[in-house]
């Protein structure tokens, strides 16, 4: 399917109209069409409405919120700009995958499941990424999962599988970008590492220390060296990414970078090495707005999907907070500029995540001195979710995934069910009986095996209760267990462990003509589209 020819019609007649507008009305026939130099898209990866409504629900109804009445970035962006919706759908299904999902946004063009870069026939397609470059824009990516991760690689390489990330991480280099900040330096170190001491200590050297020295390469390919000889400023910590100057190549992490509880309880020590996900934004505006001839940067907060995957709604938060710390950057660098726009949105919704009334400690009465309340109490008839709810989703210590990685490494007498609760006591702050517990670590047969396949080989799954089609991770599923024993005291629910179809919002601030355009319902193969047709039109 191509609907370019529409597309093409529906952007060209909104600007005819607004030229037409322009110069039957003398007063703002003076003014200069305005240009658009720099285009800056934010992808809140797995941030549906559903993920937008958890930040702002925390933000204003927390009691003890740490926004304090100040507004989200994400809000701002919303009250200052225009907000459509898209649908993610890849071309032949209804629900979509991060790679095909950017690969949407990025060439404007419909793709096809887990494909990077490519049209849904398979073709590799032009970026906006590789677009902006030829127009001598300069071009960056953000990401705090690793570079080449399925989001980001959509932009800067053209695979069948998003899985090839060895492939991709050598196309990205190829792409010669002014500006890469994110995790994943296994996939640019050689294989040869993984045997040699020698080289091993050499990385640790260069890196600083702080990061697992391993490759997940596929081939000896060194492309550190070949990033260095190309010309690349190569950093590994915060301290040289502050003074890191022209073309940049900064990879922080062995994978990805640090979880969002992890941010929110670091970003103020002064010992941290990583940059946060604000940070590496600061930086790569920094860096690209020296060019005269404008830029394309994309920032992408990726963890917000794996919190989604996780049903991990303290995780999902804390990402949402860490993202929206990046969207404030981007906020406030573009806010007075003429010569910007933003485009906020999302690839997909992760989890189906929701808020929900229940009968779980439903209400006791209580008097109500009005008229109203003359004969009888204000005694709803269900559990509509206390506001403390919320400090308490807040202040959990740990991500799921890392409780479940500290009880795997218990010695395996303490492995119990009781060492669960106790831990998911401590570390949630919500009472976990045992019975609770074991049900996290409960297994039966995996119903749905498909032998030699990545997630689906094994034998035997963790076990849910119902809609279990829809936990695919292994077990990691054992997360997903902790985020239902805490449902009833989080008064959270959750519709899935991977993606829904819900349509996502699309936000754009930034020069008025354009950024009205997002608004209605659209898709992500006409918003790349539009992004493109910006680019070479305005
Ligand atoms: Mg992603
Ligand atoms: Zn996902």
């Amino acid at each position: 399917m191509h609907v370019s020819g529409m597309i093409l019609y529906k952007f060209v007649l909104r600007g005819c109209i607004f030229l037409s507008l322009i110069t039957a009305l003398p007063l703002f026939a003076a003014e200069k069409p305005t240009q658009l130099k720099n285009l800056i898209l934010l992808i809140g990866d797995g941030m549906g409405p559903q993920q937008i409504g958890l930040l702002q629900t925390y933000a204003k109804l927390a009691p003890n919120s740490i926004y304090k009445g100040r507004l989200t970035a994400i809000e701002s962006l919303f009250n200052h700009g225009q907000t459509g919706l898209s649908l993610t759908h890849p071309e032949d299904k209804i629900v979509v995958d991060s790679a095909c999902s950017a690969t949407q946004l990025a060439t404007g063009h419909i793709s096809g499941s887990e494909m990077i870069g490519l049209d849904a026939q398979g073709r590799a397609v032009r970026t906006i990424l590789e677009q902006a470059k030829s127009q001598g824009r300069k071009v960056g990516l953000v990401s705090d999962t690793r570079i080449t991760h399925a989001t980001p690689a959509a932009f800067a390489a053209h695979q069948p599988h998003r899985s090839l990330e060895t492939e991709i991480a050598a196309q990205m280099l190829q792409q010669n970008m002014d500006v890469l900040l994110s995790g994943g330096i296994s996939y640019w170190l050689p294989v040869s590492v993984n045997d040699d001491e020698k080289l091993q200590q050499h990385y640790a050297q260069l890196t600083g220390g702080h990061i697992k020295i391993k490759s997940k390469r596929t081939d000896d390919q060194d492309l550190l060296a070949e990033a260095m000889a190309m010309g690349y400023s190569t950093v590994f910590d915060k301290h040289s990414l502050a003074t890191a100057k022209d073309k940049v190549l900064g990879l922080f992490a062995y994978a990805g970078m640090s979880d969002g509880i992890r941010n929110s309880q670091e970003k103020h020590h002064p010992q941290r090495q990583e940059p946060t996900l604000a940070e590496m934004t600061h930086k790569a505006l920094d860096l690209l707005a020296e060019s005269e001839s404008g830029f394309f940067l994309m920032v992408e907060g990726g963890q917000i999907d794996w919190a989604g995957h996780g049903n991990d709604a303290s995780a999902l938060l804390h990402e949402m907070i860490k993202f929206d710390e990046a969207v404030q950057v981007v906020y406030d660098w573009s806010r007075d500029r003429e010569d910007t726009v933003v485009v906020l949105t999302a690839d997909h919704e992760t989890g189906g995540f929701g808020f929900s009334y229940n009968r779980f400690n439903v209400p006791q009465g209580k008097a109500l001195a009005t008229e109203a309340f003359k004969n009888r109490l204000f005694q709803p008839n269900f559990n509509f979710c206390d506001r403390t709810v919320l400090d308490k989703i807040y202040q959990q210590k740990a991500s799921f995934y890392n409780i479940i990685k500290t009880f795997d490494a218990l010695p395996e007498a303490q492995q119990t069910p009781l060492d669960l609760a106790r831990l998911l006591e401590e570390k949630t702050g919500f009472p976990i009986t045992s019975a609770e517990a074991a049900k996290v670590l409960a297994t039966e047969p995996n119903h749905h095996r498909v032998p030699g396949h990545k997630y689906l080989d094994a034998a035997v799954f963790p076990k849910v209760d119902d809609f279990e089609s829809f936990y695919v991770y292994g077990k990691d599923i054992r997360g997903d267990l902790i985020g239902r024993v805490l449902a009833k005291h989080q008064c959270t629910v959750w519709a899935t462990g991977t993606h829904t179809a819900t349509p996502v919002t699309v936000t754009a601030m930034g020069i008025q003509t354009l950024a009205d355009q997002v608004k209605g319902i659209t898709s992500h193969a006409e918003l790349g589209e539009m992004m493109m047709f910006w680019l070479d039109n305005y």
